[in-house]
This record gives C-alpha cells, structure tokens and sequence, in this order.
C-alpha cells in the first residue's frame, strides 16, 4: 500500500482536529496528518487559517495519537512557528513553489532544522521551475524533498478543477529517480466524487504516495468544501485502491512492446527520410530567393493531416501538437546556414 498523508484542507478547531486525528489512528493506516493552518485565499477577507492556535492543536493530537503532522508554509514566520510545535514535516504550496523569492527564503529558514519538505508543483505547467524549487531545499542540506503533483492551473474546460499533467512528474521520476513523487488528488479533482478516480490513476502512474484531505462534515468546512471526503467516502476510497503490477513482465505486454519497438524504428527512420527532403527544399529556397515560411501551404498541410488523422482516430489536440513539432524542426532545419 502506497503511503497517504490525509487531514483536513484546513484546521478549524481543538474537536476538528482531533476527531479527525482519532479516525486516522484507529480506522485506517494513515501515519501523517495534513492540515492546513495558514490558508493562501486568492482575494481578501476570506478565513485565513488559524495560525499559531492551529499548531497548538495539532501538537495535541500528535501526543495522543501518535500521528506525524504536515503543515503548508509560505514565509520563513512559519517555518519558525512549525519548529515550535514539533511539526515534522512542512510543504510549500502550489502558490508559493511559482516564486524563487520566497521559496529561497524558506529554504534559509529551513537550514539545519531536519524537517522534512514536501514540494507541490507551481500553478503553470513549467518543470524547471519546480525542479528548482526542489533544488533551492536541497541547497541547504535537507535531504529525501518530495515532490507533489497537485494538478495545474489550465484548461478551463476540464472536469477537474486542477487538471493533471501526467507526463510532469513523470519527467521529474525520469530525470530525478531519487525524488518521491506524492499525488495529491483533492485538488485535482476539485469535486470529492472525482478524487478516488484521481487517486487510483496516480497509483497507475505509479506515483508514490497520495495527499489526500478529509473533514469530518466537508459540507461545513471553511475551505474547500466540495473536494474534501468524509470518513466513510475516505475509507471506501483506502479499500477500493488496486495496486497494480508495475514490473510490465507479462509475456502478452512484452509481445506489444516488442511491436512498438518496432514501429517506433519506423516512425524514426521516416521522420529522418522527411526531414532530409526538408533540408534539400531549405537549399532550393535558398538558391531560388523564397521565403522559408510559405503560410498558406502550412495551412493547407496542417487542414490535411487533421483532417487524415481523424479518418485514422487520432486525437485533434495530439496531431496539432505533433504537426507543430514536426513544423517548427522543419523551419528550424531550412533556416539553418
Ligand atoms: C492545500 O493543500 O490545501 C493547498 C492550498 O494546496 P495548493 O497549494 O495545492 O493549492
Ligand atoms: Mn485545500
């Protein structure tokens, strides 16, 4: 079973949080708590968190039931506060990772303290800057930064309220195969009936952890109240997970493989075939004083492959991009020299 860390989005009071503490304890196998204690609001005047109160609370709780505590940091202030109250791991926001600045200054703050950080991706879909946030921690001697995928600010047409880009942390496990990658399928999903399908694509995916938030009553909370799941939405979610083989050794899936690979040769020994007759047009252009962009064959070409690629049942979106790669290399090929 992959680790979760589950809590509420917020901490709202002493009795929340430990009913909440209670439950995780003794009904699930959940070793952390979340709780969110100062909340970043978009606009002013909303329910900002509980701050130093809200500490006190969830130092209480880790006495009683033995829970490990995460909490949300966005200046040094609360990395201060979370040294304190004995919280054992903070994370940065989605908000804040976007932000070199603040994240260098908690990364200072954080020198020498062994807390553990968890970092969530920043709200556009830009790798490097999450990278970077994760290497500001690591800079100053914290070691084993996790990394969270939380979902990212695009695509106003979603079903989710964050939609997932998978290939995302995926890169990051590729480029940086000792970085846990956590998922955190309540705020991708954005409603509480989409969460377990979130959670069990990110177990798919083979992420390796989830956060997941959990309120006693979701209807009341004073923050994300949609997303949030009760105890039993919680626990059908725990038993309905199916881990899956991540080994690919089935004999029936190495035979596909082993048809890809071929393909993929294929695919490559073409893309080679065509960009070679590309560079011969470059020369000719060149030699016959044409401009290497001609917009209205472009036109005519990409209509044509759309059109060709939804005979075939390929996706509109992936053939755009595809075309628009396979474009730019060409512009970038003839306009070489
Ligand atoms: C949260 O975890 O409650 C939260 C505010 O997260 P994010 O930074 O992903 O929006
Ligand atoms: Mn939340």
């Amino acid at each position: 079973m992959k680790p979760i860390i589950a809590g509420p989005c917020s901490a709202e009071s002493e009795d929340q949080i430990l009913k909440i503490a209670e439950f995780l304890a003794t009904k699930t196998s959940v070793k952390t708590m979340r709780a969110g204690v100062w909340k970043p609001r978009t606009r002013p005047g909303g329910f900002e968190g509980y701050g130093e109160k809200a500490l006190q609370w969830l130092q209480l709780a880790k006495k009683k039931y033995g829970l490990s505590i995460a909490v949300e940091v966005a200046i040094p202030e609360h990395v201060e506060h979370c040294l304190k109250y004995d919280v054992d791991t903070i994370w940065l926001g989605a908000r804040t990772t976007g932000n070199p600045f603040s994240v260098q200054e908690i990364a200072e703050a954080l020198t020498g303290s062994g807390l553990s950080v968890m970092v969530k991706n920043p709200l556009i879909p830009d790798l490097a800057l999450w990278l970077g946030a994760i290497e500001r921690i690591e800079k100053v001697g914290i070691s084993n930064v996790k990394a969270i995928h939380r979902g990212f600010g695009i695509n106003q047409n979603s079903q989710f309220r964050y939609p997932p880009m998978w290939e995302i942390p995926i890169e990051i496990k590729r480029r940086r195969p000792d970085i846990k990658v956590y998922c955190d399928p309540s705020h991708i999903a954005g409603k509480s009936e989409l969460v377990s399908l979130i959670a069990q694509k990110a177990v798919d995916m083979e992420m390796d952890g989830l956060m997941i938030e959990v309120h006693p009553s979701p209807k009341t909370a004073l923050t994300d109240h949609f997303q949030q799941l009760d105890f039993s939405e919680f626990e059908n979610l725990i038993c309905q997970l199916v881990e899956k083989d991540a080994t690919g050794q089935h004999n029936e899936i190495q035979q596909m493989r082993a048809l890809i690979d071929d393909l993929d040769e294929e695919l490559i020994s073409i893309l080679s075939k065509r960009m070679k007759i590309v560079g011969e047009m470059g020369e000719y252009k060149r030699a016959n004083q044409m401009t290497i962009l001609q917009m209205e064959r472009w036109k005519t070409a990409l209509k044509h492959r759309l059109e060709c690629g939804r005979k075939n049942n390929l996706d509109d979106d992936f053939m755009l991009a595809l075309w628009r790669a396979i474009h730019a290399e060409a512009l970038r090929i003839q306009g070489i020299k």
